[in-house]
């Protein structure tokens, strides 16, 4: 008897782009399409699978955390994709922003310090439709000189700004992260100018912290 097919997940999927996303104001028709595509259920443990669409994170293992889906869409939402972008992702965690991200721009670099989170990363984006990602294992607050410089840098640990992530952004381009520190953060997101930095702040949230150097486990 052949086994049964997997779970798509599709019903609670478009629930959660309904009632999650598209009733608390994403509007960005690309953005919720990407993530009714984007099989979340996928980029965690499959113990946790029938959570994935839950309104909350959940953990991915090495005490860190896949983001909400209403904070992912709200970011990716804030970035204004175009299709044409080349974006750079600090903590590519499970690579789930990732895969929302590299079907929305023309590549996405993305950047873990933690090296067994990347390899799953690595894992979960493997497939023909990720062709766009590039994955590293280091630290992102160093940025990625070597590709710079990028449309957008989005930053999905808190903390606070790199000096060097503002320098390997085009004019014109923008740096989106959760600032603060102690677990309160807020979604700020500066565009650099020929002439200086414009800033907006957005919504209050709770991300993992950003932190230094790469861990080998
Ligand atoms: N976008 C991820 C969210 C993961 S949580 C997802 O969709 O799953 C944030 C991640 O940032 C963690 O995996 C953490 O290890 C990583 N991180 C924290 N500081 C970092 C740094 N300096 N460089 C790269 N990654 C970092």
């Amino acid at each position: 008897m052949p086994a049964p097919a997997a779970p798509s997940f599709m019903r609670p999927r478009q629930r959660m782009v309904d009632e999650q996303l598209r009733a608390r104001g994403i509007l960005d028709e690309r953005v919720l399409a990407a993530m009714a595509m984007v099989p979340r259920h996928l980029f965690v443990d499959a113990a946790l699978a029938s959570r994935a669409y839950h309104d909350c994170s959940l953990p991915i293992g090495e005490g860190q955390t896949i983001s909400q889906p209403y904070i992912v869409a709200r970011m990716t939402q804030l970035l204004e994709l175009g299709g044409g972008e080349r974006v750079l992702e600090i903590g590519t965690g499970c690579g789930y922003q990732t895969a929302v991200l590299s079907r929305l721009c023309r590549r996405v670099y993305s950047i873990e310090r933690i090296q067994s989170l990347h390899e799953r990363a690595r894992q979960n984006l493997r497939t023909a439709r990720h062709a766009n990602v590039m994955l590293k294992c280091g630290d992102g607050r160093l940025g990625w000189e070597e590709y710079a410089p990028f449309d957008a840098i989005i930053v999905t640990a808190g903390g606070f700004a790199s000096d060097v992530w503002l320098t390997q952004i085009r004019v014109g381009g923008v740096l989106l992260m959760p600032e603060g520190e102690g677990g309160e953060h807020r979604l700020v997101r500066r565009r650099k100018l020929a002439d200086g930095v414009e800033e907006c702040y957005f919504d209050a949230c709770t991300f993992v912290p950003l932190l230094d150097g790469v861990s080998h486990y």
